[in-house]
């Protein structure tokens, strides 16, 4: 089923937590809202699950308002943090539940059940409670109690968020692999950009209430909006330096430093006539050397990360610092010499105001 937010706000009060969103969710979409904690997030999950009224705007359902309707009518199963068990039923009774109260038929729901449980393999934790399970366990039960009634959509909220930092993995791959396997409509709340990345098939980044972007991770990623989605996603983060278009000399010209723009660059500052801009720069399009390169910019190292598979080394130009990434071999002392290349190709430019120019 799809779903459509149309120009949705939500104020408690004077605060207006959620501010004009408009999003069109495509049937068998998986589609994750990322943003910080107080963006609006759940709140809009809540909107399209009715628990929550909309102050103004349109919830749509496959083409049909919905604001109106109550939780139960609009055939969407929502999935929590807390898994919100029944701690004095079974996981068998858990999941049986949303059947039962649609006067399912016992042998129905029997078989409902049980392929249910082999699909998320619970099947053998049916007759424990959730007390008795582990974090992870208790997620799968959840997940099974969402997916046993065929909803014509799920809307998850951080439900990998309490399992530790394996499981939260292994359990992102299966989900993942879930959703492909139902194909059915999924809005999924995180606030951890690389859940959404991994997860999505669109992600709608958000900030204080109004959607920054809504794109393809790789888009988010390669192309962002602002300054907030660019520095929002990708880890270690996007390095950021204010400066201004030297068309004279042709370079990006800081306080501290200058690099050389491209041929396509130069054109398109000097034909927007642009002059303070901040630049973009991703931690792997800086590499570093500790032997002097030719045309390379000195900094000075500020301590090194080891990741094993690679290096996160963080410098500093003065008093600019940066964070580039290095292979896992890569080794430096606090204050060793380093010389900088940046891929100038793909650097990425915002406006004083953050937009992407
Ligand atoms: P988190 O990841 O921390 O859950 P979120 O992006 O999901 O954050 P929301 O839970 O949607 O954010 O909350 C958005 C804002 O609305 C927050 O500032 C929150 O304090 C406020 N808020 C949420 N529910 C209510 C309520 N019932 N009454 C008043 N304010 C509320």
């Amino acid at each position: 089923m799809s779903i459509a937010l149309h120009r949705l706000t939500k104020s408690f009060g004077v605060a207006q937590v959620v501010d004009d969103l408009s999003l069109q969710i495509d049937d068998g979409e998986f589609a994750v809202l990322l943003g910080p904690s107080g963006c609006g997030k759940t709140t809009t999950l809540r909107m399209i699950a009715g628990l929550e009224s909309a102050t103004s705007g349109d919830i749509l359902i496959d083409g049909e308002r919905v604001n109106d309707l109550p939780p139960q009518r609009r055939d969407v199963a929502m999935v929590f943090q807390s898994y919100a068990l029944y701690p004095h039923m079974t996981v068998a009774e858990n999941v049986a539940y949303p059947l039962r109260v649609r006067k399912m038929d016992r042998d129905q729901i029997s078989e409902q059940v049980q392929r249910t449980a082999a699909m998320l393999e619970i099947k053998a934790l049916l007759d424990r409670r959730p007390r008795d399970l582990s974090g992870g366990e208790r997620q799968r039960v959840a997940l099974a109690r969402a997916i046993v009634r065929h909803p014509r959509a799920f809307l998850m909220d951080e439900p990998l968020s309490n399992l530790d930092a394996k499981l939260r993995l292994q359990m992102r791959a299966e989900l993942k692999h879930l959703q492909q396997q139902l194909g059915t409509t999924t809005v999924y709340v995180t606030h951890d950009q690389a859940e959404a990345m991994t997860l999505g098939h669109r992600v709608a980044v958000m900030d204080q209430g109004k959607l920054q972007q809504f794109d393809a991770p790789l888009t988010i990623y390669n192309e962002p909006a602002n300054r907030f989605v660019a520095g929002f996603v990708g880890s270690p983060t996007m390095n950021f330096v204010d400066g201004e278009i030297g068309l004279a000399e042709r370079r990006f010209v800081n306080p501290q430093f200058a690099l050389p723009l491209t041929e396509s660059q130069l054109d398109r500052f000097q034909r927007m006539g642009m002059k303070q801009v901040t630049m973009g720069m991703r931690p792997e399009h800086i590499s570093v050397s500790l032997g002097e390169l030719s045309g390379g910019q000195p900094a000075s190292v500020y301590v090194t990360e080891l990741m094993g598979n690679e290096t996160f080394v963080i410098l500093e130009i003065d008093t600019t610092r940066l964070v580039a990434r290095a292979p896992g071999e890569f080794r430096a002392a606090t204050s060793d010499r380093a010389w900088l290349k940046f891929d100038m190709s793909k650097a990425h430019w915002f406006d004083q105001a953050g937009a992407r120019i």
